[in-house]
């Protein structure tokens, strides 16, 4: 049975590990918040992933409608040197909340717009979601696809004061290398390292990760980025390093309908993500550790 309408994504039955790369966004925009969580959570715990979850509560769950589990969640296999972070909600909840409507659901369908591939809502009525429910598919499918040690650090109400970041206080993120937060839209190809001239990536560890892309053949430039979680993050002394990569979604201005994926984009930037882990886990192998797993390809 369909949970939304008909649109030529399997977005209902199968599993998130079962889905392409292109279905599993189209899967995660759909998604309501909390069933998303329950979905990544039993599909990383088949994959070696334990996780944690802290005693946030979203305003959503504190007011009059309970919304179950929106916390932060720091999901981890092995010993991770990086975590990917991204926000699992939208836009178009928070504003359905505070009319007291319904929470609408997208309607994803593959469009050409300026000669690129993307995915829209069909009438352009709904927010597809791709703030930031792409991070969650980028970062979800790498995990899917790599065996090697990773954590996964999903946060909720970014869109309404960064509020779950701002009070997390996983002890491990402290440890990790990077954070790599996959949250930054309407342009393409940027690396953030610093917010509001605020640095929140060491020059050598920026230069380092731009070195790991170009090898990859997919250069980036630095730029200084608007506000977004691993701020508040770097701002309370939970990471060292951190950065914000631009990855696909695009016209994203509140709940408008016209926010939209350039699916291309979107895949350049799961190969971008792999080659920043790939990256922080070859140094850690130089430092000692076994020798890494050989991995499936990404899309
Ligand atoms: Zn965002």
């Amino acid at each position: 049975m369909r949970t939304v309408p008909p649109n030529g994504f399997a977005v209902a039955a199968p599993s998130l590990h079962e889905l392409s790369f292109r279905e599993l966004i189209a899967r995660c925009c759909v998604s309501d918040e909390a069933t998303l969580r329950r979905d990544i959570k039993s599909t990383l715990l088949a994959r070696g992933f334990s996780f944690v979850e802290d005693d946030y509560v979203s305003y959503r769950s504190a007011e009059r409608r309970p919304v179950s589990g929106l916390c932060n969640l720091l999901l981890t296999r092995g010993a991770p040197r990086v975590a990917l972070v991204a926000h699992t909600d939208v836009c178009r909840d928070h504003d359905a909340f505070e009319r007291g409507t319904p929470m609408p659901v997208p309607d994803p369908v593959i469009q050409r717009h300026d000669g690129r591939t993307i995915l829209r809502d069909r009438h352009r009525e709904v927010q597809l979601g791709g703030d930031d429910r792409l991070g969650v598919a980028i970062a979800l499918w790498t995990a899917l696809r790599t065996k090697r040690p990773l954590a996964l650090l999903f946060t909720t109400d970014e869109e309404v004061g960064l509020l779950s970041a701002a009070t997390c206080r996983f002890a491990q993120l402290a440890t990790l290398d990077l954070l790599v937060q996959i949250d930054r839209g309407n342009h393409s190809h940027q690396l953030v390292d610093r917010i509001h001239e605020e640095r929140i990536c060491a020059p050598d560890v920026a230069t380092r990760i731009l070195a790991a892309l170009e090898r990859a053949g997919r250069p980036r430039e630095t730029t200084n980025g608007g506000s977004t979680d691993v701020r508040a993050l770097r701002r309370n002394g939970v990471c060292r390093d951190a950065i914000n990569l631009t990855c696909g979604y695009h016209e994203s201005y509140g709940d408008s309908g016209d926010e939209y994926i350039d699916l291309p984009e979107a895949e350049d930037t799961a190969r971008d993500v792999r080659a920043i882990v790939q990256e922080f886990s070859r140094a850690r192998r130089a430092r000692g550790a076994k020798a890494q797993e050989p991995e499936r390809h990404p899309p």
